[in-house]
């Protein structure tokens, strides 16, 4: 689950409202699907934060080519669209077809839908059928299936591209070793991966729930 505060973890309420308003603004659009998540559906889309991060990652490469995993109601595909440079798209992945309407008159709205397009399916069966070279991918979809989106990844995403995950402190869950259901523990496992794994060099960004950043060599 996002923090909707867009806090840094240990920075504390009014730093984070000072940093935010200044660098994490949300448009209208953005604050309306927030409370229409809450209205309506769940609001586990990324914090303000993260999505203003992606946002910058996408505009620094530049990404021409991203793929999101778990899309929700574009959310955060919508900060990232608004970093991509002209001719580039964000291919994001959704199972829940009510959702994946949603999110397309969401982008709609937000102006993006000429850069985003909506893959209806399950992230593991939507992955092989995708083809290389991508130039960031954000992991928001089943925890306990990261580390398998991870291997698929590692095929599309170009040397020099990033993968990035959400969710990477699971509320702190991943440092408890009482805590072992499934999505904890794939979460623990994606952790090990990106810190061990010779083609990536990665670290956590401690924006929202932890997002991990991964350069792939
Ligand atoms: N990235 C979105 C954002 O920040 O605005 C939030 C994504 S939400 C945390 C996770 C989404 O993944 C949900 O919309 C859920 O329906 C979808 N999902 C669940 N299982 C999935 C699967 N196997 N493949 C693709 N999407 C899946």
């Amino acid at each position: 689950m996002a923090d909707r505060s867009g806090r840094g973890s240990e920075s504390g309420p009014a730093i984070s409202a000072h940093m935010g308003a200044l660098f994490w603004p949300e448009d209208p659009v953005l604050s309306e699907i927030a409370a229409d998540l809450r209205e309506h559906d769940v609001p586990i889309q990324v914090g303000r934060d993260s999505g203003r991060t992606l946002q910058l990652l996408v505009a620094a490469l530049p990404a021409r080519r991203v793929v999101e995993l778990g899309t929700l109601a574009g959310y955060s595909a919508i900060w990232m669209a608004r970093g991509l440079p002209a001719g580039g798209r964000v291919d994001t992945v959704e199972v829940d077809p009510a959702r994946a309407d949603r999110a397309q008159r969401w982008l709609e709205r937000a102006g993006v839908a000429a850069s985003v397009r909506i893959l209806r399916g399950a992230a593991l069966d939507v992955l092989p059928t995708l083809e290389p070279p991508y130039d960031l991918a954000f992991i928001d979809a089943v925890k306990s299936e990261y580390v398998a989106y991870l291997d698929h990844l590692l095929r599309l995403v170009r040397p020099g591209g990033l993968i990035c995950a959400d969710n990477v402190h699971w509320g702190g869950r991943v440092a408890d070793p009482a805590v072992t259901d499934a999505d904890t523990e794939g979460l623990r496992a994606f952790l090990r991966r990106i810190a061990h794994e010779p083609r990536l060099l990665s670290t956590v960004l401690p924006t929202g729930d932890g997002l991990s950043v991964s350069l792939v060599r």
